[in-house]
């Protein structure tokens, strides 16, 4: 499974505040948080017993007894996470606690981070999502301590890589400013090659900041997802196959000529929103024989993601294309998945449609293919270029700063590339660093630049 950003590791820590207390209580959630509790239990036979039961024993750890415990036990979905889940009350020592701890991480927990239990329990859609009036609110609510949290810790690092930037930066800068000092002499301090070098490494970096934003909005709001195909193709079997039991609706719109249906799907632990348009079908029936996939289109435009269904049997590669080129011409912008269902009927499908890109295979009644296109769906918003310690950014005032760095970084490069003079260079540059330092909070540039250029400063 993809787990780019740790969201199926089993997480550990402590659930009560830090210090000495009667009972302190230890929480482990995630798919080995029952094995992780047993392998300290042998002989309880933990991995047999119901959910939501309690256990009393003692727990040891390679031959080392830790203390005598209450375990409880909690399968998912009904936890507080919303994955299988055990909560360890042990004696209220912080050392006692700690070693179990340890002891629960090198059964192949880790430690979670800041408010990682109740992202997974949002990200489960464990934190009223049902009622959908609430939703925004309850987002809001329910991933604030997360991402507050995860803020603190992220932002070091964040701070860090546009430190690195900026320091180069002044560097060059210094450079060229030396220059003009020595312009008579036409004299060159500061190696383009390398400077455009430098250039193009820190957009990269300001590119992938840029994008984490777009990450970090996901998790906040979700990807929406327009279901759509002619009447029959199967969307209602593919929606469920989807879903499979965790069927739970988002938001239910009664419009004056149709109703949206919203329905939530988790792929390890990204949430869609799948606009379920089969949903318009029993009231409309007819119009929409004559309207087809028209009248979907206004669900498609708005959508981030589009799935087209259609039926193997009734279409062609022209089609396809054809309505796709319609879809697109229609003012569609987000991510197409065309989907070929039903081909668990005899016929030669992936020869038929060979010629089309990006297509998937499914039969939506036998579940073929579901791995594949949850698969699509989820890389399509996790980029494979992100990376688990990647720096998230999550504040909109830093998106803004990021943008002015990539557009002045952009300028310097187009400077660099018309020889513009050093002069108008150094201006660029302090144009950028300027934003930079709006990010970093750092000294006026002023400040260090000049401290830079005090030490450069041959002879003069
Ligand atoms: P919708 O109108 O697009 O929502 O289509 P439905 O999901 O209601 O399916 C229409 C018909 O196609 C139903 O009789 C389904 O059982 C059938 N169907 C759906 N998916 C498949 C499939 O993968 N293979 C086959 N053979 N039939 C399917």
């Amino acid at each position: 499974m993809n787990n780019v950003l740790g969201w199926t590791d089993t997480i550990v820590a402590l659930a009560t505040p830090p210090g000495v207390g009667a009972i302190g209580v230890i929480r482990i959630s995630g798919a080995e948080s029952w094995n992780i509790t047993d392998a300290m239990m042998p002989g309880k036979m933990l991995m047999e017993k119901m959910s939501h039961t309690v256990h009393f024993g003692l727990m040891a750890h390679e031959g080392q007894a830790l203390d005598e415990v209450l375990v409880t036990l909690f399968k998912g979905p009904r936890s507080y996470t919303g994955e299988d889940t055990v909560e360890i009350s042990g004696h209220g020592s912080p050392y006692v606690l700690e070693r179990i701890i340890q002891a629960c991480c090198a059964l192949g927990a880790r430690m979670a981070k800041p408010g990682e239990f109740t992202q997974r329990a949002f990200l489960n859609g464990k934190l009223d999502l049902t009622q959908a009036e609430s939703v925004a609110e309850m987002i809001e609510a329910g991933t604030s301590a997360a991402h507050k949290t995860a803020l603190q810790h992220l932002r070091g690092g964040f701070s860090k890589e546009l430190q690195v930037i900026r320091d180069q930066l002044i560097q060059f800068a210094s450079l060229i400013e030396l220059e003009l000092d020595f312009a008579m002499e036409d004299v060159e301090f500061a190696n383009r090659a390398q400077f455009e070098q430098l250039l193009e490494a820190s957009s990269e970096k300001v590119g992938r900041l840029l994008q984490s934003f777009q990450l970090g909005n996901v998790i906040r709001h979700g990807v929406t997802v327009a279901l759509i195909g002619k009447p029959n193709a199967g969307k209602s079997t593919l929606l469920n196959a989807l879903l499979n039991e965790e069927r739970a609706i988002v938001s239910e719109q009664a419009g004056t000529t149709r109703d949206t249906i919203e329905e939530a799907l988790n792929i390890n632990g990204v949430q869609f929103r799948i606009i379920d348009t089969a949903g318009i079908r029993s009231h409309t029936e007819d119009r929409i024989e004559q309207a087809g996939i028209q009248r979907s289109m206004e669900k498609m435009r708005g959508a981030d993601r589009v799935i087209y269904l259609f039926d193997v049997e009734q279409e062609s590669v022209t089609s396809v294309e054809e309505t796709l080129s319609n879809m697109r011409k229609e003012g569609v912008s987000g991510l197409i998945i065309p989907v070929a269902n039903k081909v668990d009927q005899p016929g030669e499908w992936p020869k038929k449609f060979g010629l089309l890109s990006n297509l998937l295979f499914a039969s939506a009644m036998h579940k073929s293919g579901i791995d594949s296109l949850k698969d699509s769906l989820y890389r399509s918003v996790i980029d494979q270029s992100i990376e688990e310690d990647q720096c998230m950014v999550t504040n909109a005032r830093h998106v803004d700063a990021l943008q002015k760095i990539q557009n002045s970084l952009r300028a310097i490069s187009v400077a660099l590339h018309e020889n513009i003079t050093g002069d108008l260079l150094a201006i660029e540059i302090r144009t950028c660093l300027h934003h930079l330092g709006e990010i970093t909070g750092e000294v006026t540039t002023e400040d260090k630049l000049d401290y830079i250029f005090s030490k450069f400063c041959i002879g003069k």
